[in-house]
Order: structure tokens, then sequence, then C-alpha cells
């Protein structure tokens, strides 16, 4: 069975996101979108909340699963036996930083990285440009899944 793992911070979750995984899953059985918890980020959403995103978003799909992980993305590849990871691409900037991150997991493990250029549609949208149309009131449902939503 092919599995990847689609990690991110996913603060919060974007249409953007949904883009690569839908997609994503076309090429492999299971997706596993893995949200990486460092302790020393100042996250918008919990992780609670942000897990909750994603599973709401996902509820009839089975072949996407999330977990979460702290530490080195390989290591935890390692651990539940996945052999892909799988990273959206939506400019020149976002590539250079994969290429270093790519390269750095290929010393460090046997595990492959796929790229997913964005969709034309969704390639201009970040979790860091939600973020801020949530700080100013804007309309930031365009932005997001029907289960992002925020508390007043
Ligand atoms: P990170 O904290 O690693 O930047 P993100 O949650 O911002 O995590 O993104 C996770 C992955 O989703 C990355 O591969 C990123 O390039 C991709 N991604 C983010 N936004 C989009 C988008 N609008 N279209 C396609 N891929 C995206």
């Amino acid at each position: 069975m092919k599995r990847a793992i689609f990690p991110g911070s996913f603060d919060p979750i974007t249409k953007g996101h949904c883009d690569i995984i839908e997609r994503g899953i076309t090429l492999f059985d299971e997706i596993i979108v893995a949200i990486g918890v460092n302790s020393t980020k100042n996250y918008m959403f919990s992780l609670e909340e942000r897990v909750k995103f994603i599973k709401d978003t996902f509820k009839s799909n089975p072949k996407i699963k999330i977990m979460t992980y702290q530490g080195l993305t390989v290591d935890f590849c390692k651990t539940i036996d996945v052999n892909f990871i799988l990273r959206g691409l939506r400019n020149p900037a976002d590539f250079e930083f994969e290429k270093s991150i790519a390269h750095t997991n290929r010393d460090l493990a046997p595990i492959e990285t796929v790229f997913l250029l964005t969709s034309a549609s969704t390639s201009y949208i970040s979790s860091s440009i939600v973020r801020e149309v949530i700080k100013y009131n804007g309309d930031y449902k365009k932005l997001v899944p029907e289960s992002v939503t925020i508390k007043l």
C-alpha cells in the first residue's frame, strides 16, 4: 500500500491544502495529514482546533487520516512506516525552500518527497494570509474549508 504524509502546521487548513490533499489521494492509497507540533511556535488555533478542522473536512474520506507529531518529519515517517512525503508548491520561493528540506530529508532517510503544483485558483492562499484576514475581521470563509470557524 502506498502511503504518504502531508506535513505542515495547518494553522488553519486552507483551500490550498485541501486541493493538494484531494489531488494527492489520486496518487496514494492513504494520505496522513500530519500536524507538526513545535512548542516554541505561537499558533492562532490550538492543536485540538486544527485537528478538528481537518477531521471534519475529510470525515467522509477514509483514505485521509490525521496525526500529530513532534521532531523530525523523516523520523515520524519511519515510526509509522511511510515512504513518501507530499508537499505543495505555490511559487519559486516555495521551491527554493522545499528543495533544501527535500535534499536534507533524502540525506537522512530513504524517503521520497513528491511535489504537486498548486491549482491556479488556490495558489495565492496561505495560512498566514488567512490569519491576517481573520485578525482584521475580513471574510476568511472564501479561503478555507467550511469546517474552519472562529470562536467569538
Ligand atoms: P508549513 O508550516 O510547513 O509552512 P503549511 O501548513 O503552511 O506548513 O503548509 C503545508 C504544505 O502545504 C506545504 O507543502 C505548503 O507548500 C503547502 N501549501 C500551503 N498553502 C498551499 C496552497 N495555497 N496551495 C498548495 N499548497 C499549499
